[in-house]
C-alpha cells in the first residue's frame, strides 16, 4: 500500500511544530508504536530546524517535506534552497556546530542518525541541502 505527500512552508520557527505534527499524522497510517512516532517527530524536527536556522539563516525561504510510504517503510525528505553546507563530513560529526554562540550542541545530524534507520545528506553551497531519512 503506497502513499505520498508533499508540504511547502515558510522558514519560520513557528512552522517547526506544525511540520513535525503533519509528518506524524502521515506516518500514523503505518500503525507505528508511540516510540516510532516520537523518533520520527524528533528527526523531522532536527532537519526542519536546521533548514530554518542554518539554511535560511538571514533570509526567509521555502522548506519542503516530501514523504513516501511503501512496504511498511517511510521515507522522509526535508530540503531547503538555502546557503548549503561547505564541509558536509565535518558538519555531520557529533558536537560540530557552526553556531556555538547560539548554544547549539551540534547534535542534530547525530540525533537523526540515531532515531532513524537510514540518513543521507546532500548539499551544495548556494543551492541548498537535502536530508533523506528512512524508517
Ligand atoms: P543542534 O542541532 O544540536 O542545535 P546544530 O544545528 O549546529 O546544533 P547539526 O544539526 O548537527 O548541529 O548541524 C551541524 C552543522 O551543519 C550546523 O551547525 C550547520 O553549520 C550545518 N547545517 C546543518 N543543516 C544545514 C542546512 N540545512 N543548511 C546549511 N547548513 C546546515
Ligand atoms: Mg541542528
Amino acid at each position: 500500500n503506497k502513499n505520498y505527500m508533499k508540504l511547502d512552508f515558510l522558514s519560520k520557527s513557528t512552522n517547526e511544530a506544525f511540520a513535525r505534527v503533519v509528518v506524524a499524522a502521515f506516518a500514523s497510517q503505518l500503525d507505528p508504536t508511540i516510540e516510532e512516532i516520537s523518533d520520527i517527530k524528533t528527526a523531522v524536527s532536527e532537519a526542519v530546524t536546521n533548514a530554518i536556522i542554518h539554511g535560511y539563516e538571514d533570509t526567509e525561504g521555502i522548506v519542503t517535506i516530501e514523504s513516501k510510504i511503501e512496504n511498511q517503510e517511510i521515507e522522509i525528505l526535508v530540503y531547503d534552497k538555502g546557503k548549503g553546507i561547505e564541509d558536509l563530513e565535518k558538519a555531520m560529526e557529533p558536537f560540530y556546530t557552526s553556531k556555538p554562540e547560539l548554544e547549539r550542541s551540534g547534535m542534530g545530524f547525530t540525533v537523526m542518525e540515531t532515531f532513524m534507520d537510514k540518513l543521507e545528506v546532500a548539499s551544495h553551497i548556494g543551492e541548498g541541502t537535502v536530508v533523506k531519512m528512512r524508517k
